[in-house]
C-alpha cells in the first residue's frame, strides 16, 4: 500500500519547519506507527524544542485521558484495539486507567516466559516472530531518506564507522506491577545487546559496535494493549530521548509479546531514525531474544525485510511494474526468507544476504564481485557467503531487463551453520524487492515459488538446477559443495540485429562486383564483431552464399544501438556474368536475422578466360628456355586475339613480365567455346639459372584482366653419378674387343637415361671417344638407389692392337643447368702380344707296322698370345719322287718343359703321324700356325730328312 500515512504528512511538516534534513527522525522502518489518523501536525512549540520525537505520537495539546481499554474485547486478541491517540507524560503513568484493571488486560499480562521458551514452538502461542504482523503483507510505510526506491544493486548507505551507545530501559507499563517489571530478565536483555554487537561488528568488518552505556527503569503511561509502535513512541516522549548520531534506545516491556491493532504474537520492533540511530522495543526475553534484537538492529541500520517470492503460477521470477510485480499472481511474502537474519530466522542469526550487505555498506567492500552486464555467457565460482573470502558472492545485471541479481553460496559456515542445511544449502539468488519503499528489502527467488513463508525449507538452488530470470538469462548450478559452488550465467540468445543499407555495382581491373553495405551485430555479444551473410542469386539462377565480416567502424550505429566494437560491413562480391542479381543479407548471431533482399542490374561483367596449359624446358643452341603454352579468349571480343602477359618469377625472386599475343591457332579451344579466331599462345622465355620458377599468365581483356592459374617447375642443376664397372678383353682368332660395362644417371632426373661417353686410348696412344646411351636395364642399381628407369651401359669396342688400352667413361648430364660431366672411372687393360707362334720340331722317325709305315714328327708349338689355348701344326712331307704334301694337326700333348720354360699353361706338344708307302729319302717340315688376332704369321718349326 502506498497511501500517505499521517506519519508521512507529519514528517513532511517537520521538514518544512527546518529541521536538519539528515536527521529526519522517527521514520519507522517497518514498525507501523500507530498514528492516530486525526493527529494534527506538530505544533510550532514542539518544533522550537528541536526535539525530533516520534511524530506519530506527538501530543499537540494537553494530555487527554486515555481511551478506555474497555473497548478491548475480553479476549484481548481477536480484534484491533482502539489506539490511544495521545499519551500521558510519563509522570502521570501512576494513575491507573480504568482499563488497566480489566480482566482482559490482566489476562494478556499473565505469562512470563523463561529463556528457553520459543514461542514458535509453542502451540498456544500466536507468535509471529519479530515485530512483523502477518497481515497485511504490505504495511503502511513512509519514504525513507536512506535510499532511492529505484536504485538497485548499489550501496545506498556509505560504509559507516562508529559505536552505537545503547540506553537500555526496562519499562513498567501502565497496569503492570513492579513484580511484572522485575520479571524482565536483565541478564538476557544485556546479553542480547552483546549478541547484536557481535553480529554487526563482524558484518561491518569491525567498524560498527553496539554497547550499552546506560540502564534505566521507567514507569510509563503506555499500556500493553497499545500497539507496539505507540508504546515505543510514548516511552520515547516520556524519556525525552532524542536522536543523536550513534545512539539508540532499547526498551523491554513486561509481557510475553506485543500487538499491533490488537493482533498479538509480535516479538519485537525496530525503528530507524537515520542511518546511525534508532530504537528497539522488546517483550520479555525468551529463547529468541538474542536473534530478535540483532534483527531489530538490522532495522536500526536501515535494512528492511528479507522476503520471498510467491507466484500462484509457479514463476521463478517476475519483472517489476512500478512499485509492484508485473504478474498479479505473484506477491512478496514479507519476512519469509528463513535463511536470512532479516527474515524469519528463528533462534540463529544467519548472514544477511548480499543485497542487504551491499545496501547497508557492510563488509570490506570486496566480498561481492560485480560482473556488470555480461556480454557473454560465463562461469564463476562462489565461496561460502558466511565465510571470509573476498569475491565470495557475485552480482550481475541482466542484459535484457537491467535488473540486478545476487548469487551466494549458502553453506553451513559461520553464522549460516545452523540454517544452510538441507534445501537451504546451495546457491541463493536474491534481488531487490518492490516491497521496500527505500529499496531496502530483498526477495529470494526459490526453486518452488508455490511455497513461501516459513513452510518453504528449500530456498537455494542445487547442482543441476537452472534458474531463469524473467528476461530469459539462465543461472545454471554446475556444482555445489560446502566449500564452493560453480555457477554459469547463460545469456539468452537474442536475435542478431543489423541493417542492409545499400547494394551497388562496380568494377575494378579484375572483375565486376556487387557491393553490399550495412551493419550487423549480435546483441548477445554487443562488443564483438560478427558476420553478415550474403546470398547472391545471379542470372544463371544459382544461389551462392558469401561471408562478409562486419568489422568496420560505424560510430553512428554504436551510438544509436548502444554497442561497442565494430559492426559495419562493406562486401564486394565478384560476378562474371551480365544480368540481374538479387542479394539477400543476414545478420549472424545466436539467432540469425534476415536483413532483406535487393536487386541490381550488372552489365559487361564477363571476364577473359583461358589457361596456361603447360610450361616446359627446351634447350636450343646453348640456351635454356621456358616454353609457355596456353590460350585465352575475351568474351567481349571473342573473335579477336587477346594479349597475354606472362610473369616469370626466377629462383632469385626477380619477377619479369613478357607481353605476347594469343594469336596461334587452337582449334580445340575454338571448338570447345564455339568461337572463331586465333586464341593460342606458345612462346619461349630465356632463363639462365637452375631452381624454382613460377610462371603466371594474365589474359588482358577489353574490360578486365584475368589471372590464369600459375604453374611452377623445378629446374635442376644435376651432377650425374655412376660407375665404370668393368673393361674386359675378348678375343677370337680374328677379332679382339673390349667389353665396357657400367652405369650412370642423374639422381634428380632418374627417369631419364642419360648418355655416357667412353674414351679409349690404344697402345699407340691414340684416343677415341664415343657417345653411347646408358639405357640398359640394371636392376641392381635401381634397387640400391631406389630409382626406376634404365641406366646401364655395356659396349663392345674393337681393340685391334696388342698392348695396353686405357678406357675412361663419363656420365653426361642432360639437365639444362648441369654442373659438369663427371668421370665415372678409368680402367687399363692389356690386350695381348703380337708375334708369330713359337715351337720346335724335335724329332722324326719312320714307324713300320704290319699295316704300313708312318712318318712320325714330334715337337711343340704355341701362339703365346692365346696361351693356354692349343694351336695348330702343319706338317709338310717331301716324298722321294719330289712331290710335297701338307697335313694339319692339332697340338694337344702336355709339354711341361715348354710350359715351364715359357711360363704358360696348356697342352702345346704335338705328335704327327703321316702314312707313307714309297721307299726312299723324305724331308719333313712342321709349321706353327698363328691363332691370335695379333699373330704376325706362321712359323717354320724345323725340317728333318730321313730315309725309309
Ligand atoms: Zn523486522
Amino acid at each position: 500500500m502506498t497511501l500517505p500515512s499521517p506519519a508521512r504528512l507529519l514528517c513532511a511538516a517537520l521538514l518544512s519547519f527546518g529541521l536538519v534534513g539528515s536527521a529526519v527522525p522517527a521514520v519507522a522502518n517497518d514498525a507501523v506507527p500507530a498514528a492516530p489518523p486525526s493527529t494534527a501536525p506538530a505544533s510550532p512549540a514542539t518544533v522550537a524544542t528541536q526535539q525530533p520525537l516520534e511524530p506519530a505520537t506527538l501530543p499537540t495539546t494537553a494530555p487527554v485521558a486515555p481511551v478506555p481499554a474497555g473497548t478491548v474485547p475480553a479476549t484481548g486478541k481477536s480484534t484491533g484495539a482502539a489506539e490511544p491517540s495521545t499519551v500521558q507524560p510519563s509522570e502521570v503513568a501512576l494513575v491507573p486507567s480504568p482499563a488497566a484493571k480489566t480482566p482482559a488486560q490482566n489476562e494478556v499480562t499473565s505469562f512470563v516466559p523463561d529463556l528457553n521458551w520459543n514461542p514458535l514452538d509453542d502451540p498456544e502461542s500466536n507468535a509471529r516472530y519479530g515485530e512483523h504482523f502477518a497481515q497485511p503483507i504490505t504495511p503502511l510505510k513512509t519514504a525513507s531518506p536512506l535510499g532511492l526506491d529505484d536504485e538497485g544493486g548499489s550501496a545506498a548507505i556509505a560504509p559507516r564507522s562508529g559505536t552505537f551507545k545503547v540506553t537500555l530501559v526496562t519499562v513498567q507499563l501502565s497496569g503492570k506491577t513492579v513484580a511484572d517489571t522485575d520479571a524482565i530478565n536483565m541478564t538476557a536483555a544485556r546479553n542480547s545487546i552483546t549478541s547484536a554487537n557481535g553480529y554487526w561488528n563482524s558484518a561491518s568488518a569491525g567498524r560498527l559496535s553496539i554497547t550499552k552505556v546506560n540502564e534505566l527503569r521507567h514507569k510509563s503511561a503506555a499500556k500493553i494493549t497499545d500497539s507496539y509502535g505507540t508504546i515505543m513512541a510514548t516511552v520515547t516522549k516520556e524519556l525525552n530521548w532524542q536522536y543523536r548520531s550513534y545512539e539508540s534506545l532499547v526498551i523491554f516491556v513486561p509481557h510475553a509479546d506485543l500487538n499491533y491493532n490488537g493482533s498479538w504474537g509480535i516479538l519485537g520492533g525496530g525503528f530507524t531514525d537515520s542511518a546511525t540511530s534508532g530504537r528497539v522495543i522488546m517483550p520479555y526475553p525468551s529463547a529468541l531474544t538474542n536473534n530478535v534484537v540483532t534483527h531489530e538492529f538490522g532495522h536500526v541500520l536501515g535494512l528492511h525485510h528479507a522476503n520471498s517470492l510467491y507466484c500462484g503460477n509457479a514463476r521463478q521470477d517476475v519483472p517489476r511494474a512500478g512499485s509492484s510485480w508485473a504478474d498479479s499472481s505473484c506477491y512478496s511474502a514479507e519476512y519469509s526468507d528463513t535463511t536470512d537474519l532479516m527474515g524469519y530466522a528463528q533462534v540463529s542469526s544467519p548472514a544477511i544476504n548480499a543485497f542487504m550487505w551491499e545496501y547497508g555498506g557492510f563488509g570490506r567492500g570486496d566480498e561481492i564481485r560485480n560482473l556488470g552486464t555480461p556480454t557473454a555467457s560465463q562461469s564463476l565460482t562462489l565461496r561460502p557467503w558466511a565465510g571470509g573470502s573476498s569475491g565470495r558472492a557475485a552480482k550481475f545485471t541482466d542484459p535484457a531487463s537491467g535488473e540486478t541479481y545476487y548469487l551466494e553460496l549458502r553453506a553451513p559456515v559461520g553464522y549460516d551453520t545452523a540454517t544452510a542445511v538441507g534445501g537451504n544449502r546451495g546457491v541463493k539468488i536474491t534481488k531487490k524487492d518492490v516491497l521496500g519503499w527505500s529499496g531496502n528489502a530483498s526477495i529470494v527467488l526459490t526453486p518452488n515459488s508455490l511455497r513461501s513463508g516459513w513452510g518453504n525449507t528449500t530456498l537455494t538452488w542445487q547442482q543441476g538446477q537452472t534458474f531463469t530470470t524473467h528476461a530469459g538469462t539462465r543461472i545454471r548450478i554446475d556444482s555445489v559443495t560446502n566449500d564452493a559452488a560453480s555457477v554459469s550465467i547463460l545469456l539468452a540468445n537474442r536475435p542478431a540485429i543489423g541493417s542492409y543499407d545499400a547494394l551497388s555495382a562496380s568494377r575494378n581491373v579484375d572483375t565486376a562486383f556487387v557491393r553490399v553495405q550495412g551493419w550487423a551485430a549480435d546483441p548477445n555479444q554487443p562488443s564483438a564483431s560478427t558476420e553478415a551473410h550474403a546470398y547472391v542469386t545471379g542470372p544463371d539462377g544459382v544461389k551462392r552464399g558469401y561471408v562478409i565480416n562486419a568489422t568496420r567502424s560505424r560510430p553512428d550505429v554504436n551510438a544509436a544501438m548502444s554497442l561497442g566494437g565494430n559492426h559495419g560491413f562493406v562486401g564486394d562480391i565478384a560476378v562474371n556474368r551480365s544480368g540481374r542479381y538479387e542479394v539477400c543479407m543476414f545478420a549472424i548471431g545466436g539467432v540469425n536475422t534476415e536483413l532483406g533482399c535487393k536487386q541490381i542490374q550488372v552489365s559487361n561483367a564477363e571476364q577473359p578466360i583461358g589457361a596456361l596449359d603447360d610450361v616446359t624446358v627446351v634447350q636450343s643452341s646453348g640456351r635454356v628456355n621456358l616454353n609457355v603454352r596456353g590460350w585465352t579468349m575475351d568474351p567481349a571480343r571473342s573473335s579477336s586475339s587477346t594479349p597475354v602477359h606472362v610473369y616469370v618469377t626466377a629462383p632469385n625472386g626477380v619477377r619479369t613480365g613478357y607481353a605476347f599475343t594469343a594469336n596461334k591457332n587452337r582449334a580445340d579451344v575454338n571448338s570447345a567455346l564455339a568461337v572463331t579466331g586465333l586464341h593460342g599462345f606458345q612462346d619461349d622465355i630465356s632463363i639462365d639459372a637452375p631452381g624454382r620458377y613460377t610462371v603466371c599468365a594474365y589474359a588482358i581483356g577489353l574490360n578486365f584482366n584475368t589471372a590464369l592459374p600459375c604453374r611452377t617447375l623445378q629446374i635442376g642443376a644435376a651432377l650425374p653419378i655412376g660407375s665404370l664397372d668393368e673393361v674386359r678383353v675378348e678375343k677370337t682368332a680374328t677379332t679382339a674387343t673390349l667389353r665396357v660395362r657400367g652405369w650412370t644417371m642423374e639422381r634428380e632426373n632418374a627417369q631419364a637415361s642419360i648418355p655416357v661417353h667412353i674414351y679409349v686410348t690404344d697402345p699407340s696412344g691414340r684416343k677415341v671417344g664415343t657417345a653411347y646411351l646408358a639405357d640398359k636395364t640394371r636392376n641392381d642399381v635401381n634397387s640400391v638407389l631406389d630409382v626406376s628407369g634404365s641406366h646401364g651401359f655395356e659396349q663392345v669396342i674393337s681393340a685391334p692392337r696388342a698392348g695396353t688400352y686405357t678406357v675412361c667413361a663419363y656420365g653426361i648430364a642432360v639437365s639444362p643447368f648441369s654442373r659438369e660431366n663427371p668421370l665415372l672411372g678409368c680402367t687399363t687393360v692389356r690386350t695381348g702380344v703380337a708375334e708369330a707362334p713359337k715351337g720346335s720340331l724335335d724329332a722324326v722317325r719312320v714307324d713300320s707296322t704290319s699295316s704300313g709305315a708312318v712318318i712320325e714328327a714330334r715337337g711343340w708349338a704355341v701362339d703365346r698370345d692365346m696361351a693356354p689355348q692349343s694351336t695348330t701344326v702343319h706338317t709338310y712331307i717331301t716324298y722321294p719322287n719330289g712331290s710335297r704334301k701338307g697335313f694339319v694337326y692339332p697340338t694337344g700333348v702336355l709339354r711341361s718343359d715348354v710350359n715351364s720354360y715359357l711360363g704358360i699353361s696348356g697342352q702345346h706338344g704335338y705328335v704327327t703321324r703321316t702314312p707313307v708307302t714309297q721307299r726312299g729319302s723324305y724331308q719333313v717340315c712342321t709349321y706353327g700356325i698363328g691363332t691370335s688376332p695379333y699373330s704376325t704369321g706362321n712359323s717354320l718349326l724345323g725340317c728333318i730328312s730321313l730315309r725309309y
